[in-house]
């Protein structure tokens, strides 16, 4: 294990540190990536620091060391959580979730991928095809959801895809029998390899070739201009155009109507066209691109759900089902600028966050009481006012903001600060500048600022309305739904709904989010879960680069060192008394080979005491709690130098 090799790598976990601060913590985050130990415990959660080269840690051996372990009685690894997560499933039929968080780049992806490998690894290859191609099929559809999460278009470099959510179900035998899909896309919007994914997971020939054609069409859009003539807009070039109506089987008239024009419904329910500006028409444009593309990415999603979700389960016939979660999602995030994206991405860590602490304070709570131990109090920051800033009905930002979009008339994105200077003027984490005349680092009128439980963050209100609004035409959607391709017409059923039913206000991006966020928590907030936190060492993609400011920027938003302090705060370890006799017995004279005692707590304490760390520790009605890993670790050395 880590510790036998000695402290020249560092602590394996950080809560063995002499003290809990910063200075500490990012000493040992340093002298672990120096030394190539990528993995480091806080409990049972996992700090990954992106080596940026291949390790040899991965491969067969390494599987078979953690398989079916304990966690302290291996270096940490992913796999350590791999397999808690599945043993816990396994031998006490609990739906486990993997939470796998860091910034972009921070590795967690490759991540989600390892833990994948490695439960495929461990699960029975059973004769039955089926079980074969689930895994099959849920490594495939990873790379299809990567490729396409992360498409460049021409206008958008920037992926929008930040969270991933898949469920992968198993039997009472712990053999993968489906799984399902969910992405949380934040805006509006190696081919080789993903047409080979996209036919093992069983997209027909017809299927594929709309892809292209949608892929085709974003293109174009993507090179599309317009120009301004003495009296209206046109589409530079009409090849453009008939390329356009082409791919998407609809009539070249109507694609340029879409794009020059809007219908609208007047007071008196008329309805008439209305021509779009140049800059109105590259609006559209670009909503439509971005469109096209988000329902492209869903329906691919949708479809191979269909194919991985479980059929035809009997529960009676083919016992409990469980599932075990690995959600790969973006962290706190705070730029130079920080707009409505980022202002999504920390809600959802905010919600994320309170799902932690409550599910391991739960947790606890409940084991010791099972246990008959006495509860200790842990002192914690509970971010729920910080939630509740966001989310609250009529009260919240979003609730500020969705009425500002509704609002007819010219609002602009500072009316709507103003509107919620004028709500959360009060709030003691929400600040801005007309609040605080004296703060030069915020503009006048433009920024806010959240005391998140990570950190502060200013937010330019700038463009939070329209990000924050539908931007597309109804009229392409209407373009789309009249295509004669039936994989076009199937992505857009809203292109079918009349202008009069539109003129109703569908749901703001804000909502939308907000919505997605609190239905993930529900399904997260019944599982079993376990945590990898994901670090950039640098910028550069180097190996041998470990940026200071940028890796303590990141322990600080994840929250690191609040998890080391209610780690500490309770017992680290607890195992079921036989096992324990089991693991140690050789360490002590009075319980090797057989203790004589009446029962195996008795000979648990002998062996306590002998090692002198009665202190640490509590004896629960099945299981010994050990306050600190250090005790664990000095019994496994012990172990290690007796066999
Ligand atoms: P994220 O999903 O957090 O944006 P990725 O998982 O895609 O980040 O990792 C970015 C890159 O970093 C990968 O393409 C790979 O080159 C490198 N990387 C990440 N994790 C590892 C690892 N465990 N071993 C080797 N390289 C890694
Ligand atoms: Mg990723």
């Amino acid at each position: 294990m880590a510790e036998l090799e000695g402290l020249e790598f560092g602590k394996s976990d950080f809560v063995l540190l002499d003290e809990v601060n910063m200075e500490q913590f990012m000493e040992n985050l340093k002298l672990r990536f120096e030394k190539a130990r990528i993995y480091t415990f806080i409990g049972e959660v996992v700090v990954s620091v992106n080596p940026y080269k291949q390790m040899d840690i991965y491969g067969k051996e390494a599987i078979d060391a953690y398989r079916g372990r304990e966690l302290y009685e291996n270096p940490p690894h992913l796999y350590a959580v791999a397999d808690a997560a599945y043993k816990a499933m396994k031998r006490r039929a609990k739906d486990t979730c993997i939470v796998i968080s860091g910034e972009s780049g921070a590795g967690k992806t490759e991540a989600s991928k390892y833990i994948m490998q490695y439960i495929a690894a461990i699960t029975n290859p059973s004769q039955r095809a089926e079980v074969e191609s689930v895994k099959n099929v849920l490594l495939k559809s990873n790379c299809v959801l990567e490729a396409f999460g992360n498409a460049k278009t021409n206008r958008n470099d920037n992926s929008s895809r930040f969270g991933k959510y898949m469920d992968i179900n198993f039997n009472f035998n712990g053999d993968p029998t489906g799984g399902h899909i969910n992405n949380y896309l934040l805006e509006k919007r190696d081919i080789q390899a993903v047409l080979s994914a996209l036919q093992v997971i069983g997209f027909s020939e017809e299927e594929i070739d709309s892809i292209y054609r949608i892929l085709g069409t974003i293109l174009i859009l993507g090179n599309l201009q317009f120009e301004t003539d003495s009296e209206s807009v046109q589409v530079v070039g009409l090849e453009a155009v008939s390329h356009i109506a082409g791919l998407t089987t609809t009539k070249p008239d109507n694609v340029t109507k879409s794009l020059l024009f809007r219908t609208v419904a007047t007071g008196g329910g008329e309805v008439i066209e209305k021509g779009h500006t140049e800059k109105e028409a590259c609006f559209g444009r670009d909503a439509f691109a971005k469109a096209l593309y988000e329902r492209l990415f869903c329906w691919i999603v949708a479809r191979i759900n269909a194919v991985i979700e479980v059929k035809d389960y009997n529960p009676v016939l083919h016992g409990k089902n469980t599932v075990i979660g690995v959600l790969d999602i973006y962290g706190f995030e705070i730029f130079e600028n920080n707009s409505f994206e980022q202002f999504c991405i920390n809600y959802c860590n905010e919600k994320l966050q309170q799902l932690f602490i409550e599910l391991i304070l739960r947790q606890e709570q409940d084991e010791y009481q099972r246990e008959g131990i006495t509860w200790q109090h842990i002192d914690y920051f509970n971010n729920q006012i910080i939630v509740d800033l966001v989310e609250q009905p009529h009260k919240g930002i979003i609730s500020v903001l969705d009425e500002a979009c509704l609002t007819v008339g010219k609002v602009t994105d500072t009316i709507c600060l103003e509107s919620m200077d004028a709500k959360l003027g009060q709030h003691p984490h929400y600040t801005s500048r007309k609040l605080t005349p004296s703060d030069k680092t915020m503009e006048f009128h433009r920024d806010f600022r959240i005391r998140h439980y990570a950190g502060d963050v200013t937010y330019s209100v700038e463009g939070f309305l329209d990000k924050n609004k539908d931007p597309l035409f109804q009229d392409f959607k209407r373009l789309m739904y009249n295509s004669s391709n039936p994989v076009l017409k199937e992505m857009w059923p809203d292109g079918q709904l009349s202008i009069t039913e539109v003129t109703k206000r569908p749901l703001t991006a804000a909502t939308l989010f907000k919505n997605s966020i609190v239905a993930l928590v529900d399904k997260l907030g019944c599982k079993e879960p376990y945590y990898v936190r994901c670090i950039k060492p640098n910028e550069m993609k180097s190996p041998v680069l470990f940026d200071d400011a940028r890796c303590q920027h990141q322990v600080a938003y994840l929250g690191l060192l609040e998890n080391v302090r209610v780690r500490r705060a309770g017992f680290a370890y607890r195992q079921p008394y036989a096992r324990f006799l089991q693991r140690y017995k050789m360490t002590c004279e009075y319980t090797w080979p057989n203790h004589l005692m009446e029962t195996d707590r008795e000979a648990v304490e002998a062996i306590v005491t002998q090692h002198g760390f009665q202190d640490d520790v509590a004896y629960g009605h099945t299981k010994l709690f050990v306050r600190t890993p250090r005790s664990l670790f000095t019994l496994e050395q012990e172990r290690a130098a007796l066999i």
